[in-house]
Formats: C-alpha cells, sequence, structure tokens
C-alpha cells in the first residue's frame, strides 16, 4: 500500500489549480485539493467574471445614448450599485457552487482550509490535517500589490475590494495605467461616476502597441475620463467629505475624491507557504521559479499561474494546470507555446490583440510591412459618436507571415479570437487577403487592408 495519501495535492482552487486536479483525476491520479477561500478563484471571485459583468452594466448609458441617433429616447438611466453589487455576487456564488462540484464529481477531494508545505511531499492544512502527496501542485495566484510607502495608504482602495464597495463613489481617483486601471476607469465612468486616472508613464498600457495605447487614451478622454499622464499620487489626507489626493504634478492642483482607487499592479501570493522548508526558491520579482516543466526548485512540487507572473491570464493558468496533469499521469510531455496568446483589455472602447506590437517585431524581424485601417464604425454613423475603430496588422516582410494584429473598437474580443487561430497556424498577409469578410461587420476590415502603410 502506497504510503502517500494522494498522488496529487493542489493548493489553490483558481483556474489553473482546478484544471489540473480534474484533469489528473480523469486520468486516474487520486487527488485532493485545498482551498482557504473561494472557488474559482480570482478569475471567477474578483477578477474576469465580476469585472466583465461590470463592463456590460457600464456600457448600458452609452448604448442608450448611442440609440437617440436611431430614433429611440430612453429616459436618463438611474443605477443602483447595491443590485448590480449582489446580483453578481449571487452569480458569483452560484460559480463557486459549480466549480466545486465539477471537482466533486471528477473525484477531487476539496479542503476548505488554507495549505501549507512542511516538504516536498507533505502539506499541513489549517485545519491541523497533515497530507503526504507524491506530487504537489502550487497554483495559489496572485494579490493586488500597493506602493508601500505612500502617505494615507490606508485610504486606498484595491482592485479585489471594488467588487464589493458599500457605496458608489461619484468622484474617483484610479492609479494606474495597466489592465485593471484601464478597465475600473471604464467602468466607473460608464456608470456615472467622475473618474480621473493618473499613470507615472507616458502612456497608457505600456507593453502595448504604441498606435494602441495613444488612440485607446484619447477614446477614453472622448468619453469622459479625465487622464493625466506623468503624474504621481503623493498623498491622500481623510477630509470631512472624502479623500484629497495631491500630486506630483504641478499643474495638477489638490483634488477631493470619494474613492481612490490603486490599480499599480498585481504580485504572488506566496508567503505563509512553508516554501522554504519544501525548498521551493522565488525568482527576485518574488515568483515562484520554475523549469519548462513547471517543476519548481523542489522535486515533486510544480506551479502554474499567476504565482509564476509569467503571462497571468486565466487561459493560460488553465493551459499550465492541464499540462502539469498530463505530464505526471499521462507521461505527455507537450510544450505550452507562449507565442500568439491572444488577449483583450476590456477597456471602452475594447481592445484585443495577438502577437507582437510593431515595437516588438521590428526587434526580430529586419523589415516589417504594415497594414492599418481607422474608420467609423457603422453604429456610429447614425448613433453619433466620433469614436473610430483602429485595427492594425504587423506582418513580416520576408516571410510574408502576420506577426501581430490588433483592434481597437467594439467586439474586438470577439474578433481577435478566430484571427488568432489563423496566426497559430502561421497565417500569412496573403492568406488573410483570400478570405472574404462578412459583411457588413467591422471585422471584415481585417481581411482587406491592401495597402502597406509608407
Ligand atoms: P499591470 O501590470 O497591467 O499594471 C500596473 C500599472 O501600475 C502599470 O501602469 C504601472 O506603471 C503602474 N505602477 C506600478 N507601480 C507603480 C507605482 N509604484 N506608482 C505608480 N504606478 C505604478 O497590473 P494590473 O494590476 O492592472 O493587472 C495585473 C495583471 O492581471 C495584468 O498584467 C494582466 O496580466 C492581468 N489582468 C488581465 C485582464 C484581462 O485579461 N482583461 C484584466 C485584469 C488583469 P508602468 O507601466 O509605468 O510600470
Amino acid at each position: 500500500m502506497s504510503s502517500f495519501d494522494y498522488d496529487f495535492f493542489v493548493i489553490g482552487a483558481g483556474s489553473g489549480g482546478v484544471r489540473a486536479a480534474r484533469t489528473a483525476a480523469a486520468l486516474g491520479a487520486k487527488v485532493g485539493i485545498a482551498e482557504e477561500k473561494h472557488y474559482g478563484g480570482t478569475c471567477v471571485n474578483v477578477g474576469c467574471v465580476p469585472k466583465k459583468l461590470f463592463v456590460y452594466a457600464s456600457q448600458f448609458p452609452h448604448q442608450a445614448q448611442l440609440a437617440a441617433g436611431f430614433g429611440l429616447q430612453f429616459a436618463k438611466p438611474e443605477f443602483d450599485w447595491a443590485s448590480l453589487r449582489d446580483r453578481k455576487t449571487q452569480e458569483v456564488e452560484r460559480l463557486n457552487g459549480i466549480y466545486q462540484n465539477l471537482l466533486r464529481n471528477s473525484g477531487v477531494d476539496c479542503f476548505n482550509a488554507r495549505a501549507q508545505l512542511l516538504s516536498n511531499q507533505e502539506v499541513e492544512l489549517s485545519t491541523g490535517q497533515r497530507i503526504r502527496a507524491k506530487h504537489i501542485l502550487i497554483a495559489v495566484g496572485g494579490k493586488p500589490w500597493l506602493p508601500d510607502d505612500l502617505l494615507g495608504r490606508e485610504h486606498l482602495t484595491n482592485s479585489d475590494q471594488m467588487f464589493y464597495l458599500p457605496q458608489f463613489p461619484k468622484r474617483a481617483l484610479v492609479v494606474g495605467g495597466g489592465y485593471i486601471a484601464v478597465e475600473f476607469a471604464g467602468i466607473l465612468n460608464g456608470l456615472g461616476c467622475e473618474t480621473t486616472l493618473i499613470h507615472r508613464g507616458d502612456y497608457l498600457l505600456r507593453g502595448f502597441d504604441l498606435d494602441v495605447r495613444q488612440r485607446l487614451q484619447q477614446s477614453m478622454q472622448a468619453r469622459g475620463i479625465r487622464v493625466n499622464t506623468q503624474t504621481q499620487l503623493q498623498s491622500i489626507v481623510k477630509s470631512d467629505s472624502g479623500l484629497v489626493a495631491s500630486f506630483n504634478n504641478s499643474e495638477l492642483a489638490d483634488q477631493e475624491f470619494d474613492l481612490v482607487l490603486c490599480a499599480t499592479g498585481r504580485m504572488p501570493y506566496t508567503q505563509d507557504l512553508g516554501l522554504e522548508q519544501a525548498g521551493v526558491e522565488l525568482d527576485d520579482r518574488g515568483a515562484i521559479k520554475v523549469d519548462e516543466r513547471y517543476q519548481t526548485t523542489a522535486t515533486n512540487v510544480y506551479a502554474v499561474g499567476d504565482v509564476l507572473e509569467r503571462v497571468t491570464l486565466t487561459p493560460v493558468a488553465l493551459a499550465e494546470g492541464m499540462l502539469v496533469a498530463r505530464q505526471l499521469f499521462a507521461g505527455q510531455e507537450q510544450k505550452l507555446s507562449y507565442d500568439f496568446i491572444p488577449s483583450a483589455v476590456f477597456s471602452q472602447p475594447e481592445l484585443a490583440v495577438c502577437g507582437l506590437t510593431e515595437e516588438q517585431a521590428l526587434e526580430q524581424y529586419p523589415e516589417l510591412d504594415i497594414y492599418q485601417s481607422e474608420f467609423k464604425p457603422m453604429l456610429h454613423s447614425l448613433g453619433g459618436s466620433d469614436e473610430r475603430c483602429y485595427m492594425k496588422l504587423v506582418v513580416d516582410a520576408v516571410s510574408q507571415r502576420v506577426v501581430g494584429a490588433m483592434v481597437l473598437g467594439e467586439h474586438a474580443a470577439e474578433m481577435m479570437q478566430g484571427f488568432a487561430v489563423a496566426m497559430n497556424m502561421g497565417a500569412t498577409k496573403a492568406d488573410f487577403d483570400a478570405t472574404i469578410g462578412i459583411h457588413p461587420s467591422a471585422a471584415e476590415e481585417m481581411v482587406t487592408m491592401r495597402t502597406k502603410r509608407q
């Protein structure tokens, strides 16, 4: 009889952990999983899912404005934050239950407890129970990071808290220029909050193509968000009527807000996990070090998802989790390609990308062909908005392979998923050109760009 309680023990029931546990169980492994909070992890509880529900809500007032151009007049929308928040929470709780059921129905034992590594093959749960496992997977994710030295730090709200605010703010300051800052600025603004965003860089969304960064910033401003770049928060002081923020930008006077959202990044959630006693090492960013098979510096201990700080996206964690399970219990040694991973920022307007930015492509290819299209979407022709849709293709001039694609405009994410399949298969510009468009749609522009940028 085995001296192990489990073949595979997973710490953290988020996207990566749940997928790994279910895959391993389906392959015949005896699997246990520990979760200290809610099943589904960041994505289901304080990330992708509730965020997208909020994005939907915040788009309705804008849609109602556009509707006027089509002869439909709606009364000024009245927004009930408590209703949105609580209905969202009900939906999240429903998903928590589904996740647990999926695990149980796959034969995985669920432990509602915090787990700590005692060695590379043993964990201790917060209930005191000790479990020995042949293989252990760390899939604990990340958590919001706030600057340590800010005066008035205690008055900051992080992105997790945004989903449970007691009251919806009338005036909000968003600090940061990444995914979360940009998405929440759109949500707040769309739902009627006077929204200011400050970012320390020149343009929002560092790491994205400069052409889309500039255009997104303009569109967000046109929708009513005050965007101040090259600006840092210096302090927050509580007043009788709100929170007074001061900035390092001399052109920006102190201002009062009801809420200051600090979206300055996330960090791997590795505290008190017992990593040291198991021999699991961190890199200099605080992320767990793994080799190409996701094995940590401790034999038998693996890690996937946001705790690696590699590509912190739900579908990537899912793929990594599945890969580890198949590796251990089906003997499959596949590798995950991190090229051509499509992703979307649910900003307003939406941004979706796949592959390289023009700047990144220039570092890899001697010559590029750039195709771009900028147009007024049909919806806005009667809707009356001046917002434009922007698309860009980055093509390796020698092989003619499309190595980068991006769309800034409504439904960008829905468009990009299909193009990502083609790009992963190595599609060339000629393949795009040979594809017939769907008319009338914005997406058809992706296959009808004929003129190279000079
Ligand atoms: P990001 O890394 O995307 O952005 C962090 C932002 O904070 C950057 O603009 C950064 O500026 C700024 N910043 C960092 N430190 C400071 C500081 N000390 N003072 C002022 N500004 C600072 O992190 P997010 O928290 O927005 O998102 C975390 C990750 O979660 C994302 O990278 C993404 O992978 C994932 N995510 C994905 C979503 C999606 O798929 N739609 C949605 C939300 C999150 P600078 O650029 O100058 O460094």
